[in-house]
């Protein structure tokens, strides 16, 4: 169900333009929206788009990835294995901090007279820029030129360089560049996706120290005890006389520029600053890394350093950009929109995961607090497809982090009294931090999406090393949980069946044979059977190491095996569609038409046990299971399933629409896929959710590559082997997309009436057209016609 027909990205304020988000004027009315599109981050780093002057400022934000802090949940009724510990990604000292004063006067956005303001996100230079012209009370015209980045190149640094030249008058003018501690941290007022906040101070100043030209400070958390240092150095440029003074206290560094400025003449500070954080090293510790990393900096310099991070953009583009062309003009919307909106949601994923290394992908990246930081099944499921074909090295250290979190899932599933292991709902350091169980740990399904991206990453990269080693023992544990988890039921004709249980569809929870987690499920037990028999056969010396560690005892390859055959698959043969669980089908239907459009999410405004009771549908579920197993369906099922679930779907998350779309367009309902894709595609772009404001919706990111590749490019792997069955809307008349596989770089142009493959590098790779095998050897690119859709 799409419930807003009309999409309405401000265009006066992000007008169209291919590599750039800009903002014309300074809108008070979107500033809080406006700090989230114009975060910059690496994956390691992220900065909020707050101002330098530190006002106006709805919420400030500075993270690193992991670098959490611990609490104990409270419960009113405590129960056995309940998570116990919460995790918050904390909000870091603010580094961006530029004060300006002119003659005296305090440059603040929202009381001053502005000639110009201009702000842009640079896609291509990785890059944040603002151009902002003053009048002073003294007629004074001062312009003030910054550009922000979070360098790819070195993930612990920030820079700033900003720029203040007086146009038409000599001037005295002071620079105080600033970090400064003790920031506050994102507290829910009701809103179940926000964290509870703290009372009191949870993250320790310990030192404080200037060294050189340099502001250092350190801090310990108070419970999960993480380390950081971070730390600032300045470099002025400029042919005006000045003054250089150096401040620092606990929680505070300052450095001040007393500048007499002359007419014309810029005066230019280059901020760098940096982060480090540790589970071990002490806080001094870290600010010499803090000082060894600005040192590089420094000595590199700035040009440098936009170099670097050009060259890195270039690369990712290159690799991973996806083009959209020709919208007709008799669309009401303008030209391009489409285009730009896809191109910043790929950005935003490369600011989420560039430089992740050793941690997963936050649910809203590194640009809010909401969800806390915790990693969820949105990086395997919705996110990987697209660091798997296009960062294989990404996507392989985000699977060895989960490997990482081994141990604690199998103690996890010791805790609720499981063999094998059990991923987390949500987490940051590997503990369940659900404290929901219903919609939290019951999502048994998170171990078999690990698997699942696993499987991919194997089949597109062919990287056994990574399966016989950590791959395995994730999926001897995994599998163990499923065996453990299921029974054979005699009820149920001997069929293999799993009980209580949620889906992905968190609007009905705690069931028995969710198809999804039942499909899954079974997909993880056939690959960890087929995986470990393998290595049994043909590889005894990863075998061996792997039988000793996890204890694996020879029969159960079998247990795993007859289990996966014996799964239970509801399937409703009256209505010719899978229930989504055993009771789904008995529950009363929602009545989504006659729900006011304000009272959505529904989760925001209904007890869940009035959501449980009906047929109603937060997000995609079985249409999910169709698109990851969709050869385990008939072309019928998955039209009738579609047509089944889709009037039931309220879309409440934003992990929704792109599924939806992509089996729409594969069932042939391509207006609805259009529509499915707009809306994931402007989703944050247009703050469709009305939450923008607390950070994107990464997973809803990955997805719209998906709609883009699997939706309209007609893209299916399963089993590894690519087909392709393009099917571009009406409106678009070419859509142009890069692959790799198995290090081979495959182009894809799909246009009005036929489709271009190029192996741009790699010797040979065996494609499927529409049905037909086709081979395609390098630098011949292969046309081949489409069979248009009919929208
Ligand atoms: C969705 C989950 C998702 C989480 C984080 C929830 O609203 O229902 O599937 O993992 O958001 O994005």
């Amino acid at each position: 169900m799409i419930r807003h027909e009309t999409l309405n990205p401000p265009p006066h304020i992000y007008p169209v333009e291919g590599w750039k988000i800009i903002e014309r004027s300074f809108y008070p009315r979107f500033q809080a929206q406006t700090e989230t599109i114009f975060s910059i981050g690496n994956g390691y780093l992220g900065l909020r788009g707050n101002f330098e002057e530190g006002a106006p400022l709805v919420q400030s934000g500075t993270f690193v990835n992991g670098f959490h802090e611990t609490w104990p949940i409270i419960y009113g009724e405590q129960a056995f294995g309940f998570a116990k510990t919460g995790q918050t990604m904390l909000n870091l000292p603010e580094g961006k901090l530029i004060h300006l004063y002119v003659d005296d006067e305090l440059f603040s956005l929202a009381t001053a007279k502005l000639l110009l303001f201009e702000r842009t996100l640079d896609m291509k230079a990785g890059t944040l820029d603002r151009e902002v012209l003053w009048e002073t009370p003294l007629g004074k015209q001062v312009l003030i030129e910054s550009r922000r980045l979070v360098s790819y190149e070195y993930r612990h640094l920030a820079a700033i360089s900003y720029q203040v030249t007086v146009l038409n008058a000599d001037a005295s003018v002071v620079i105080s560049s600033q970090i400064r501690g003790n920031q506050t941290n994102q507290v829910s007022h009701g809103d179940p996706r926000q964290g509870p906040g703290f009372h009191e101070r949870v993250l320790l100043p310990e030192s404080h120290y200037v060294a050189d030209n340099r502001v250092l400070l350190g801090y310990r958390t108070r419970s999960s005890g993480m380390t950081l240092g971070c730390g600032m150095e300045h470099i002025v440029d400029t042919l005006c006389p000045y003054t250089l003074q150096i401040e620092c206290g606990e929680d505070r560094g300052e450095v001040i520029v007393s500048v007499d400025a002359l007419a014309k003449k810029p005066i230019q500070l280059v901020k760098y600053f940096s982060y480090h954080t540790s589970a071990e090293a002490t806080p001094d510790e870290l600010c010499s890394r803090v000082e060894r990393t600005l040192g590089r900096a420094v000595q590199q310099g700035f040009p440098k350093l936009l170099e670097g991070q050009r060259r890195f953009m270039d690369q990712f583009w290159d690799r991973c950009d996806v083009q959209v062309k020709g919208l007709a003009s008799d669309s009401p919307r303008p030209r391009g929109e489409i285009q730009q909106a896809l191109r910043w949601n790929l950005f935003q994923i490369l600011q989420a995961s560039g430089r992740a290394e050793g941690t997963g992908i936050p649910a809203k990246g590194l640009t809010g607090q909401t969800y806390q930081g915790h990693y969820f099944w949105d990086t395997e499921i919705y996110v990987l497809p697209f660091l798997i074909y296009t960062a294989p090295r990404v996507a392989r250290n985000l699977l060895l982090f989960r490997h990482s979190m081994l141990e604690q899932a199998r103690q996890r599933a010791r805790e609720v009294n499981q063999k094998g292991a059990l991923f987390p709902w949500r987490t940051i350091n590997g503990e369940e931090a659900s404290a929901y169980y219903a919609a939290g740990t019951a999502q048994y399904h998170i171990n078999a999406d690990i698997m699942y991206a696993l499987k991919k990453y194997v089949e597109v990269t062919g990287d056994n090393s990574l399966l016989y080693n950590e791959g395995a023992e994730m999926l001897v544990e995994t599998a163990r949980l499923w065996a453990d988890l299921g029974f054979y039921s005699e009820r149920n004709g001997g069929k293999f069946c799993i009980h209580g249980v949620t889906g992905p569809d968190e609007y009905t929870t705690v069931v028995n044979n969710n198809t999804y987690t039942n499909l899954m499920a079974r997909m993880n037990l056939k690959f960890a059977a087929e995986t470990v028999a393998t290595m049994r056969d043909a590889f005894p010396d990863h075998y061996e190491p792997l039988a000793y560690r996890t204890g694996l005892r020879p029969e159960e390859i079998d247990e795993w095996r007859q289990a996966a055959d014996l799964m239970y698959i509801p399937f409703d043969e009256r209505l010719g569609i899978h229930p989504q669980d055993d009771n789904f089908l008995d529950r009363e239907v929602w009545d989504l038409k006659q729900t006011p459009r304000d009272k959505f999410p529904l989760l925001l405004y209904h007890h869940p046990l009035v959501i449980y009771r009906h047929q109603v549908i937060k997000q995609a579920d079985i249409v999910l299971a169709m698109f990851l197993l969709g050869n385990e369906f008939s072309e019928e099922q998955k039209k009738r399933n579609f047509n089944y679930y889709d009037p039931l779907t309220t879309g409440d998350s934003s992990l929704s629409a792109c599924i939806q779309s992509i089996i729409a367009a594969e069932v042939g309902q391509m207006e609805q896929a259009v529509k499915y894709s707009r809306y994931a595609v402007l989703m944050d772009l247009a703050d469709i959710g009305g939450n923008v404001k607390d950070g994107c919706h990464i997973a809803s990111m990955g997805g719209t590559w998906m709609t883009a590749v699997y939706g309209f490019g007609g893209m299916r792997d399963y089993g590894g082997k690519l087909s392709f069955d393009p099917r571009l809307p009406d409106r678009v008349q070419s859509l142009r997309f890069a692959l790799e596989i198995r290090g081979q770089e495959l182009e894809v142009v799909v246009n009005r009436d036929e489709a271009v493959y190029l192996l741009r590098k790699g010797k040979e790779l065996t494609i499927t057209h529409q049905g037909k095998e086709v081979k395609l050897v390098q630098g011949e690119a292969v046309a081949l016609k489409v069979r248009l859709s009919k929208s």
